[in-house]
């Protein structure tokens, strides 16, 4: 793979359209997670960054709303556009910096492409209603911006969730100070240069780097930003929703999950086993809706694990630019945290059926690398089956009814996703119904679709990304009431 971009070496904040040196001067460091080398210095920002930011966004959300909502779909349509034709060195970028596989990156810059193409075509059709409420009135309504909206993104998916929150906040005419991982900042930083170059006035799409606890915190708490948007872990989705709480702000929050996945004894065990594979490595694990709790009905236990194990055994782990099936994980932090869990799970009785080791041939030891792991014989009440890895670690539980599966796939805290494989349609439907979580898959465990609405039942989240239902998170009504 020949470099088809060059990586600077020190990146500024990108604030009122233009590169701006942190006030502090301060700078951090991020590295490649597939060789540990580093790979830029970026602005450290603080409070009175995030001041700068706020100011140009405010100006930028003037002129942002004096455009027409049919002009503003149609810059949108022109960033899907330019994002189309960077996709190659926007790729590039994404895999060195977050470890992501080649095709993976392509797969998250079409993403964010269709996430803005998707809210261009909605930015002129969000709606009000006409309200029979008086026969001497006329009452209708209006879903207006909230101004300001405040962006706090994590890692695992950078500029697709820059895209995600981001497109649907303009589509509604709001403007934008975004706070990126600081694991992986590159690709959210081009994103807004990219805006602005697509005809997003300037100041309307603002990023502030830096430290969740400044840079993040500052965003939190700015009086100026009038909505806020998290996407991470529920220890910091908690504290930065009591923040808001205080300031009455509303907050969307995408957390984690520990999402179960059902296979029934009539389901196609090959598909099944392909399936619950593929949720598990993708992205090296690192998805918060992945299907780490593999619950099996023990009569096909055994043909199940034996197939899975084949699956796993085709999965490529290696440098994120030589395209494998899976990269490293982001960071030496996420590395240590994942062999952490390992070494819980086999002193809490769970069985390794496969993998468990990270990844050390010559090739790959400066990087992040672990085997995809397979853990068998665990029950619910475990930690590798209760909390959030954010690793290639799956977790078999086995169930013996119906009944069962249901009452074990419900017993935790998150509710973001959950998916079944079985050949009998009723019962697909039937255990949809009773399942706690915001997304369900029946007979594939893919979260596809920039249209389909996203988000958590209990600790997994509050609001809901994508879709048209994203529009009512980022705008706020007004009733009007006329005497006629
Ligand atoms: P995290 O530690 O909660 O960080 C998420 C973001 O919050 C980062 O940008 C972080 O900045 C920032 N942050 C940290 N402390 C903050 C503070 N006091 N005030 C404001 N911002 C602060 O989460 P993570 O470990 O990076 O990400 C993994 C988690 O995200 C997992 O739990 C995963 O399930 C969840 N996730 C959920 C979804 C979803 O759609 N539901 C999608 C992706 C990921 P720094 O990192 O720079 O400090
Ligand atoms: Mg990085």
């Amino acid at each position: 793979m020949n470099q088809v971009i060059d990586v600077k070496e020190k990146y500024n904040h990108f604030i009122d359209g233009k590169w701006v040196e942190p006030i502090n001067k301060e700078y951090f460091e991020a590295y490649n997670p597939s060789t540990g080398d580093l790979l830029g210095l970026f602005a450290r920002g603080d409070a009175e960054d995030v001041e700068v930011a706020v100011k140009s966004a405010e100006e930028g959300f003037q002129a942002w709303n004096k455009k027409k909502p049919y002009e503003r779909g149609q810059v949108l349509n022109k960033i899907a556009h330019l994002l189309r034709e960077k996709k190659e060195d926007l790729a590039y970028l994404e895999s060195l910096d977050t470890g992501k596989p080649l095709s993976v990156s392509r797969f998250d810059v079409e993403t964010c492409a269709r996430y803005f193409e998707y809210m261009g075509g909605v930015a002129d059709k969000i709606l009000g209603e006409v309200i029979p409420a008086s026969n001497e009135h006329l009452v209708y309504t209006e879903r207006e911006p909230y101004g300001v909206t405040g962006h706090i993104v994590p890692w695992n998916g950078p500029i697709t969730m820059a895209g995600r929150s981001g497109a649907v906040a303009l589509a509604a005419g709001n403007s934008i100070v975004m706070k990126p991982a600081e694991q992986t900042c590159i690709t959210t930083l081009l994103l807004a240069e990219l805006c602005i170059e697509a005809g997003l006035p300037k100041g309307v799409f603002n990023v502030v780097t830096g430290y969740g606890s400044e840079a993040g915190e500052a965003v939190v708490n700015h009086p100026g930003i009038r909505k806020l948007t998290f996407t991470g872990s529920v220890k910091t989705g908690v504290h930065v929703a009591m923040k808001a709480a205080e300031r009455v702000v509303p907050i969307s929050l995408e957390l984690g999950g520990k999402s179960p996945n059902i296979v029934f004894e009539d389901a196609d065990l090959d598909a099944a086993a392909k399936g619950a594979m593929k949720t598990f490595v993708m992205n090296s694990g690192q998805i918060c809706c992945a299907g780490t709790r593999l619950l099996v009905q023990k009569n096909v236990m055994d043909s199940f694990v034996e197939r899975l194990i084949e699956e796993v055994q085709t999965v490529r782990v290696g440098n994120a630019l030589e395209d494998p099936t899976i990269g490293p994980v982001v960071s030496q932090e996420q590395l240590d945290r994942i062999q952490n869990y390992i070494s819980i799970g086999e002193k809490e009785g769970a069985e390794i059926a496969y993998g468990g080791k990270r990844l050390e041939d010559c090739q790959l030891a400066n990087g992040y690398f672990v085997e995809p792991t397979v853990f068998k014989n665990v029950t619910n009440s475990m930690r590798i089956a209760r909390e959030e890895i954010f690793g290639p670690v799956v977790s078999i539980i086995p169930f013996d009814t119906e009944e069962e599966a249901v009452e074990i796939a419900n017993d935790s805290e998150y509710g973001l996703a959950a998916g079944l494989w079985s050949q009998n349609i009723h019962r697909c439907h039937r255990v949809a119904k009773q399942l706690q979580a915001g997304q369900v898959y029946l007979n594939d465990y893919q979260p596809i679709g920039v249209e389909a609405p996203f988000g958590g039942y209990k600790k997994s989240g509050i609001g809901r990304e994508k879709g048209l239902e994203s529009i009512h998170d980022y705008t706020q009504l007004k009733t009007i009431i006329s005497k006629i």
